[in-house]
């Protein structure tokens, strides 16, 4: 055989085996089954200082502790929340969390106690988390893929604000209905970006609709869902209504005053500690106003 042949077989050989190398990594990588080619970032793993949890991952604004075994959920999960702060904590709420602890528990008895969930065991399932205290406790995220991440991000804007208000008594401050409201907005903008169909994503569209509609259940004015939103509620239509409605106004504000509103109204409200007179001062109207306006706006989306 002629050399150039030799040389010409040679190289046709490594291209063949280079491509085949790629599409087969490319392959693994997107399968996911391999966890190392999987995980897009993997953060250090060092012994846990909490008890319970056996190790502990940290980025510059998180540290997840969790258990043997859950340590591509703790990669995930610190993925997640980066990116977050990067594309939706910032932009939205104008908001760079301090570092926050985030509690991966593997059992309902485990998240409950963990937790101090005042929902009690029946009430919870998998794929759920909260964040009453400024830490992020979640359970099993990644078994439900429908709230998994969405989740991660709803909790973590709970965490961001009660970082910014400076805890439990600051967090007085920002009325529940808000709270929520601002949680959901987050977490529809990262599941359905944000040009997303309210009536489509937001929970309990259907009570919005059907209040507006036939009039019952009768939606609350502003200064009602400040009044009775706080803590945990039970009743389940009140709860759909302060949810919804104060997801709808989050929403509302960001489509007609712009992605910055909110923020501006956060640094005003951090120092007013008046929600009224800081919502009047980013929208320049005042509350019923206001409330009459979004009443409005959401009438002729559902007709
Ligand atoms: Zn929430």
């Amino acid at each position: 055989m002629k050399t150039w042949v030799k040389v010409l077989l040679i190289i046709v050989a490594i291209l063949v085996l280079g491509g085949l190398a790629v599409f087969f990594l490319g392959t693994v990588k997107k399968g996911g089954k391999v966890s190392v080619l999987a995980s897009p970032t993997s953060y250090p793993q060092s012994a846990s200082d909490q008890t319970g949890f056996e190790a502990k991952k940290s980025s510059s604004y998180y540290t997840v502790y969790y258990h043997a075994g859950d340590e591509a959920n703790a990669d995930k999960t610190l993925a997640v929340l980066d990116k977050a702060v990067g594309e939706l904590y910032q932009k939205y709420l104008g908001i760079t969390p301090p570092n926050t602890q985030v509690y991966l528990t593997q059992t309902v008895d485990e998240y409950v106690k963990v937790a101090d969930f005042p929902g009690g065991a029946n009430n919870v399932q998998v794929g759920d988390g909260s964040a009453p205290n400024g830490k992020i406790y979640l359970y099993k995220p990644f078994d439900d893929p429908k709230k998994g991440e969405g989740v991660i991000v709803h909790e973590g804007t709970h965490a961001a604000l009660w970082s910014f208000f400076g805890g439990g008594q600051g967090m007085e401050k920002l009325p529940g209905f808000l709270n929520e409201g601002l949680a959901y907005q987050i977490e529809f903008v990262y599941r359905a970006g944000a040009n997303y169909d309210p009536l489509k994503e937001i929970y309990f569209a259907d009570l919005l609709e059907k209040g507006i509609k036939t009039g019952e259940p009768r939606l609350m004015s502003l200064a009602e869902l400040a009044k009775n939103c706080e803590g945990y509620i039970s009743d389940e239509i009140k709860n759909g209504l302060c949810r919804g409605q104060g997801t709808y106004t989050v929403w509302y504000l960001v489509k007609n005053y712009g992605n910055d509103v909110w923020a501006k109204f956060l640094a005003d409200l951090k120092t007013s500690g008046d929600w009224q007179k800081s919502l009047e001062a980013v929208s320049g109207k005042n509350i019923s106003q206001l409330g009459q306006e979004i009443n409005e706006q959401l009438k002729n989306m559902v007709k």
